[in-house]
């Protein structure tokens, strides 16, 4: 079969890969010159909103899916009339505006921290008296990796914060005071089949993700599998999704969702049964999901901003490195390690070898 995607970043790259040993021939479009994903797919570079780019990659595509939310409605659209595309895209809709998502959330009982819309200054105000401070005020959409929010810690950071986020749609959320951050990455089949990885434990930086580790077993996982099987079901969704969680105490709240492959199940490559990119593919494709199961126990460590020394990751026993053959650039994602052991004991050794090779 032949699959376009939306986007030829590393998410496109990886599922390029997880295509080749089906026989699934990728064609991805990006507006860049050479995006990573070129490197092993088909590339058509244009513009998201070009029609006749559009049109070129339905007729190359037996079905397309994406790798990012911020595709434009009209492109995904253009493309539904033309070709399947999975996930459908009110998902698409859904994973683009955090409103629209914690809205949804609340619909279907999915605990969530408070929020309020914000759409003026005014709005900011009764936001406030009904969200309470400490909060985190966040675009609705667009934002990633930390970008477009700022915390509001108290009354004297509210005067200036609709300015400084640049007077667009916001949402204001409480604080959670989290114990943890946790995901779950589910997939669900066009027969309706879910399944779900164990959930990851994640570490994030200045609002960037920086290490996730799958925990099986975790007593988390009952109700992280019921919140994230209510909406694949809600939304008749098709291929990865991943929700992302604060854990306090041992109450679970939903902060966001992605409808696509994300970087807290980039372990699922070596450390379960099938990628989180071969389901992906096998979702869209309407091909039957494979196991979802740990093998052994396993860690993944992003790479930000610059590349460790390639020969000590190399070095390394149980690590497996990916890179996604981009420049380097301030906070940006240029790779991932996935160390992997067969028990706790071993992965505890392996992680602490390689945080040594490397510094
Ligand atoms: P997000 O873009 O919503 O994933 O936010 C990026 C990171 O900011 C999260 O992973 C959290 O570490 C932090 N964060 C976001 N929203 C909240 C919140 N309501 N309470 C506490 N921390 C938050």
């Amino acid at each position: 079969m032949r699959v376009g995607i939306l986007g030829g970043g590393q998410l496109a790259r990886m599922l390029a890969l997880a295509g080749h040993p089906l026989g699934l021939h990728v064609t991805v479009l990006d507006p860049g010159e050479a995006p990573c994903a070129a490197a092993v797919a088909g590339h058509i570079q244009a513009d998201y909103e070009d029609m006749a780019a559009l049109e070129r990659l339905a007729a190359a595509s037996d079905v397309v899916t994406y790798e990012f939310e911020q595709v434009p409605e009209a492109a995904v659209a253009a493309l539904a009339d033309r070709v399947a595309v999975h996930p459908r895209s009110e998902a698409l809709g859904t994973g683009r505006d955090r409103l629209h998502e914690k809205s949804l959330f609340r619909e279907l009982g999915i605990p969530t921290a408070g929020f309020a819309a914000v759409d003026s200054e005014a709005d900011l105000e009764s936001a406030v008296a009904e969200v309470g401070l400490p909060a985190v005020l966040k675009t609705r959409t667009m934002g990633y990796d930390g970008k477009g929010q700022e915390v509001l810690e108290g009354e004297g950071n509210v005067p200036g914060a609709w300015e400084r986020l640049g007077r667009v749609p916001l949402i204001l959320e409480a604080m959670v005071a989290f114990d943890r951050e946790v995901s779950l990455v589910g997939v669900r089949g066009s027969d309706g089949d879910c399944r779900f990885y164990p959930v990851a434990e994640n570490v994030h930086r200045d609002g960037i993700l920086r290490e996730s580790f799958p925990r099986p077993g975790d007593p988390a996982q009952v109700a992280a599998e019921a919140n994230a099987r209510t909406l694949l079901e809600r939304l008749d969704y098709v291929g990865v999704i991943a929700l992302e969680m604060f854990q306090a105490g041992d109450r679970l709240l939903a902060n966001e969702m992605a409808p696509r492959v994300h970087n807290s199940g980039h372990w699922t490559i070596e450390g379960a049964e099938t990628s989180q990119f071969a389901n992906h593919m096998r979702g869209v494709c309407g091909l039957p999901l494979g196991t979802t199961e740990a093998v052994g126990g396993s860690a993944m460590i992003n790479l930000i901003g610059e590349l460790p020394p390639t020969n000590a990751v190399l070095a390394a026993p149980g690590a497996h490195l990916h890179l996604y053959d981009k420049g380097p650039r301030r906070g940006r994602k240029l790779g991932h390690i996935t160390v992997r052991a067969d028990d706790a004991e071993r992965l505890r050794e392996r992680i602490q070898g390689l945080s040594a090779a490397l510094g």
